[in-house]
């Protein structure tokens, strides 16, 4: 059995119905921090079956201990976590706090209940900023750790030791998955993104301003190096970031023994810029998202996008749907879902 820690969030919401198709039984362990149950009810409405919970936090040992004993975990999908880079410069502390500190405990835990296999979010974040221009598109051995933000400095760190763990017990077999920009949502438009505050990110807030949420974008500058001016990301459907999971857990359970932690890029390869983004997603709602050019976001890089084909060599993975798809689903989840936040238990 697979414990999905964070597996009632974003990501791990859509992982579970395609773990769920590819025929792996889970356990998702979640303090409901950013998520709700709700998210699980659908997710099981989704597949027709109960979903296995236990509500518990990953820096609780106790809990977590309870949980290996009484269910037999031969491996671990993590995800659990805090995500929001400016409330990461904010609260620092309780970011390495979430991030850092509870992926120990859960390493811990794991290695006393001898459950050696795990896959970890990652991120595209952890690519020295400085450095993204030179190495666009990115490849997994272009240089990290030059991070400007304590999010991704939490992101750097779990992969280092995660990497000293490996050196000390070379029976650990460790994923580490760096996503791009995740968006989209399921076809069916019951589970999707579901921002508790204003949206930082690009695609929640052009789904709100297209509902009549928010009354227009801000786009963040027109004048980078790039064809229309304005930024350019690599951003993937939810569902193909989701079934790169069920390749990557097939990958580590395929493995006698790993030589070393897999680091794998996830993206699809393109870089798509916000203009291209406001116009995909005009075409799929057929609305007006009227936008504002504003000042460039501090920390803001032009451009990069991932180098993408490592994941489709070693795991036969690589992205399906298009901008489009992506902005299709998005919308068909923002309009069926206005007021979810007030469905969280
Ligand atoms: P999310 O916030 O929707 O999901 C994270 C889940 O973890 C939530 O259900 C939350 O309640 C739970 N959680 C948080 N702290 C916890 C803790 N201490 N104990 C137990 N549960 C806890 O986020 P998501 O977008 O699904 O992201 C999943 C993972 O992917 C995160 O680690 C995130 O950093 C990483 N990631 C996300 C993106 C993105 O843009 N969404 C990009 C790169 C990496
Ligand atoms: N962006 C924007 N307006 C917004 C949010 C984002 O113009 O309200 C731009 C941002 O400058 C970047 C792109 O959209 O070029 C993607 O931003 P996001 O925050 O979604 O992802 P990240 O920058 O973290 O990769």
């Amino acid at each position: 059995m697979i414990l999905i820690t964070g597996g009632a969030g974003y990501i791990g919401s859509h992982t579970i119905i395609e773990l769920h198709n590819a025929g792996y039984d889970f356990i998702v362990y979640d303090n409901f921090s950013n998520s709700s149950k709700e998210s699980l009810n659908r997710v099981s409405k989704i597949i027709k079956k109960d979903i296995l919970f236990e509500e518990g936090d990953i820096r609780d040992s106790i809990t977590l201990k309870k949980v290996f004993k009484k269910y037999n975990i031969a491996s671990v999908i993590h995800f659990a976590g805090l995500k929001a880079v400016g409330e990461s410069v904010k609260n620092p502390l309780s970011y390495y706090d979430n991030n850092v500190v509870g992926t120990i405990k859960l390493l811990e835990v794991m290695k006393e209940f001898n459950c050696k296999k795990i896959v970890f979010s990652s991120s595209a974040t952890v690519y020295n900023e400085v450095d993204t221009k030179k190495f666009t598109p990115l490849k997994e051995s272009s240089p990290t750790g030059k991070t400007t933000n304590p999010y991704g400095t939490s992101k750097y760190m779990i992969e280092e030791i995660l990497k000293d763990l490996f050196k000390s017990d070379n029976t650990f077999k460790i994923t580490i998955l760096r996503y791009f920009n995740p968006v989209g949502a399921h076809e069916s438009g019951t589970i999707g993104e579901d921002p508790n505050e204003i949206p930082n990110n690009l695609m929640p807030f052009i789904s709100q301003v297209a509902v009549g949420k928010k009354e227009f974008l801000n786009v963040f500058g027109n004048d980078y190096d790039t064809k229309d001016g304005t930024g350019v990301r690599d951003y993937i459907h939810v569902v193909d970031l989701a079934k790169a999971h069920v390749k990557a857990m097939d990958y580590l359970d395929s493995l006698l023994i790993n030589n070393k932690p897999l680091i794998v890029n996830i993206g699809t390869g393109l870089g798509s810029s916000v203009l291209k983004m406001i116009e995909a997603f005009e075409k799929a709602s057929n609305k007006k998202i009227p936008y504002k050019i504003t000042q460039r976001r501090a920390g803001d890089i032009a451009k990069y996008y991932s180098d993408s084909s490592y994941a489709k060599e070693i795991l036969g993975w690589s992205a399906t749907k298009t901008i489009d798809e992506m902005c299709e689903d998005s919308w068909k989840w923002q309009k069926n879902n206005l007021n979810v936040n007030k469905e969280r238990s």
